[in-house]
């Protein structure tokens, strides 16, 4: 038994998109949904209760972050994820993979010939370089059963295996969690994402028949990870594998989809895999979150989508709205007293004016990246939402083009 229950609700004429609801032991996720990420769990600089204003319904943590610190062992001690940070609605946790290759500081990225072992004694006597300032050009060291990579925190070594991956999650205990894979970058050439598609299933398989082994499957759900780059050959191989992917009659209880796109192919990427895809399981677009972006995701059949992007935005003063970026130190807001944007119901924009937000990121106070996020938050949420509305309605279309005209 699935511990997700995912109920379409209703069907786009022509495409992919789909409304739908996500039951999980935590709660109902009601789909399309934008999922807030907090990497370290913490969404930074909101509380849970803030975190709940915006009309977020699922956050997503971060396993390479958390294995590293505080480590998952002091996460299950807490009684969890949910527990230790307070967020009581639905969790999820990425597999690791994308920040052991874009992070993780370590050795050649090439297959390596060493066994595991060898490879590890190797990086071992091997000085630890840690300068923040220094570009990473081989960002971690992957053998045929995972992947050797070096803390950003200390610059020690650590290995990654599907096993190790779902045992740190298991131990995380989110709702959701993802299969181990690996995240290439999409200027790797064809032969080679190929071949990194092969290892990446292989570890799929693995994690699904090392999950459904424990306990835990019982109330975790385990989505496998759709790989492929660029090409559209090798994007429906992925999706056909994993939606094929057995275990003793078990298969994933969902599906991400991962890596990197163009971004004038990104509809037809997601396309590509979704018409291969079991319909009667959710997709999770992971890694974006512009609103153009958010349109093709949902148009072509993705239920979930994560970001870091509103948040980060937030932090540094950059504030979304349907006219586009705002920046909030640029003078003119100085005695600008409106909200950041006309019509927004968040509770920034009921409380506060412009001027006060400039004020506060002038004057480095907390309070300004927090007033900041909850705005950039409930706006993306808020936009996946009006999507999900406008499809019940039958009108998405309609509010697709003229959300994107102004
Ligand atoms: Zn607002």
């Amino acid at each position: 038994m699935s511990p997700l229950k995912f109920t379409i609700q209703k069907k786009l004429d022509q495409t992919l998109g789909r409304v739908g609801l996500i039951e999980t032991p935590h709660g109902a996720i009601e789909t399309p949904a934008f999922v807030t990420v907090g990497t370290k769990a913490t969404v930074k600089g909101l509380t849970p209760e803030m975190l709940q204003g915006t009309g977020a319904q699922v956050m997503l943590a971060n396993t390479y972050h958390l294995y590293l610190q505080p480590g998952e062992e002091i996460v299950k001690k807490a009684g969890g994820l949910h527990s230790y940070s307070n967020w009581h609605g639905p969790m999820m946790t990425d597999s690791g993979g994308f920040q052991v290759f874009s992070l993780g500081v370590a050795l050649g990225k090439n297959i390596t010939k060493f066994t595991s072992s060898k490879a590890q004694e190797k990086l071992l006597s091997e000085p630890v370089v840690r300068d923040p300032d220094a570009p990473v050009l081989k960002p971690a060291q992957i053998d045929a059963n995972g992947v050797m990579f070096r803390s950003v925190l200390d610059g020690s070594v650590h290995y990654f295996t599907p096993e190790k991956s779902i045992d740190i999650q298991h131990n995380l205990g989110a709702d959701i969690i993802f299969a181990f894979d690996e995240c290439t970058s999409p200027n790797e050439p064809y032969a080679y994402q190929a071949q990194s598609l092969d290892r990446t299933h292989r570890w799929a398989k693995q994690s699904l028949a090392y999950h459904i082994s424990k306990p835990n499957s019982e109330k975790q759900a385990l989505f496998g990870i759709v790989q492929g780059g660029r090409h559209e050959d090798l994007r429906r191989e992925s999706a056909q594998a994993l939606k094929d992917m057995e275990v003793n009659g078990k298969t994933f209880d969902g599906f991400g989809i991962g890596g990197s796109f163009a971004k004038e192919d990104m509809g037809d990427a997601v396309r590509w895999v979704n018409e291969i895809l079991p319909e009667d399981k959710p997709r999770h677009l992971l890694g974006i979150g512009e609103a153009e972006d958010l349109f093709e995701a949902v148009g072509n059949g993705c239920d979930l989508f994560d970001c870091v992007m509103p948040t980060r935005n937030g932090r540094t003063g950059t504030l979304l709205t349907k006219y586009g970026k705002l920046n909030i130190s640029n003078l003119k807001y100085t005695d600008d007293f409106t909200k950041v944007e006309d019509t927004c119901a968040c509770y920034t924009c009921t409380n506060y004016t412009r001027s006060y937000l400039a004020h506060l990121f002038r004057s480095k106070e907390m309070l300004g990246g927090t007033l900041a996020s909850i705005h950039n938050l409930y706006f993306t949420i808020n936009l996946v939402k009006n999507m999900r509305q406008a499809m019940l309605e039958g009108t998405f279309y309609e509010f697709k083009k003229n959300f994107l005209a102004v």
